[in-house]
């Protein structure tokens, strides 16, 4: 992987096979490749190996969902989001697979990053539809993912939550964090939401001190994902220790601990940042 770009979820990860359907007309056809999400998996024909449905939509699921949005072309053929109600089983002859990397997804990285757009358009149509300031319904802005309020003319645009995720430096060591909940063994990186006001590297400074307690400097970036869950940009950074005792808030976390490059715990998926950084910069290289 040539840097963090080339991460499922990450439109890079496409290749350029995906042209987004920003406009929001109706393609030629309605026929296509089908990104049906139920719940957080996509919906695949229950044969061997992975593909999407693909022509008219399944007769079957058809009835399932209320709407569907063009989400683009892929491979040159158009592209459907639609949402299968979760509460309802799926018919005879799908199955769902899981986009969430925590749950061992078997998705190839390009259905991957497909179905993490599809989620975060879905997501978008679904807290969109009425103003955030007056209620009243929005419209789509032409060219445009975002919405209008068709009464107090309102704009906005899909809405993404920077996070910083930091990789904890010291000399031989690294600062690794884990939260409840998580495998037995496994742990991964400190992270945290940015704050009005804040600058990337402020909002890494202040989620180190209180979720760990210590105190860093020499803050450098190395990558970013977006992450679908629902709608994450993921910004991360490798940082110097330069003081304190660990401290773990046990509000966020349940351990925090130091250890040595070549000593390493289990960690998180390959397919997040997470896994990304702690490849790239927090293994030892002899
Ligand atoms: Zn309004």
């Amino acid at each position: 992987m040539k840097d963090a770009a080339f991460l499922p979820f990450n439109v890079d990860c496409l290749h350029g096979a995906f042209v987004p359907a920003k406009n929001g007309g109706i393609p030629p056809s309605t026929r296509g490749y089908w990104l049906l999400l139920h719940g957080q998996g996509l919906v695949v024909p229950d044969v061997p190996g992975i593909a999407l449905p693909y022509g008219e939509i399944p007769e079957e699921m058809g009835e399932m969902i209320s709407s569907r949005v063009w989400l683009g072309s892929w491979r040159g053929e158009p592209c459907w989001a639609a949402e299968i109600p979760s509460d309802r089983s799926l018919p005879q002859g799908y199955r769902r697979e899981t986009l969430v990397p925590m749950q061992g997804t078997r998705l190839p990285d390009d259905l991957l990053s497909l179905g993490g757009i599809a989620m975060q358009v879905l997501w978008w149509e679904s807290t969109s539809r009425h103003c955030p300031r007056c209620g009243a319904e929005t419209e789509r802005i032409g060219g445009e993912w975002g919405k209008r309020c068709v009464r107090c003319k309102l704009e906005h645009y899909p809405h993404l939550y920077p996070a910083v995720i930091v990789l904890v430096e010291d000399g031989d060591r690294v600062l690794l964090a884990r939260k409840r909940g998580w495998a037995p063994g496994r742990y991964a990186l400190v992270a945290g939401f940015v704050d009005n006001g804040e600058s990337l590297e402020a909002a890494v400074r202040r989620e180190v001190r209180e979720e760990v307690g210590v105190e860093v400097d020499d803050i450098r970036y190395v990558g970013s994902q977006n992450w679908p869950f629902p709608s994450q940009l993921m910004v991360g950074f490798v940082a110097r220790y330069v003081g304190g005792e660990v401290r773990v808030d046990r509000e966020e976390l349940e351990d925090a601990r130091w250890f040595l490059r070549d000593a390493l715990p289990d960690g998180p998926s390959r397919h997040s940042i997470a896994g990304f950084i702690i490849e790239r910069y927090a293994r030892r290289r002899d």
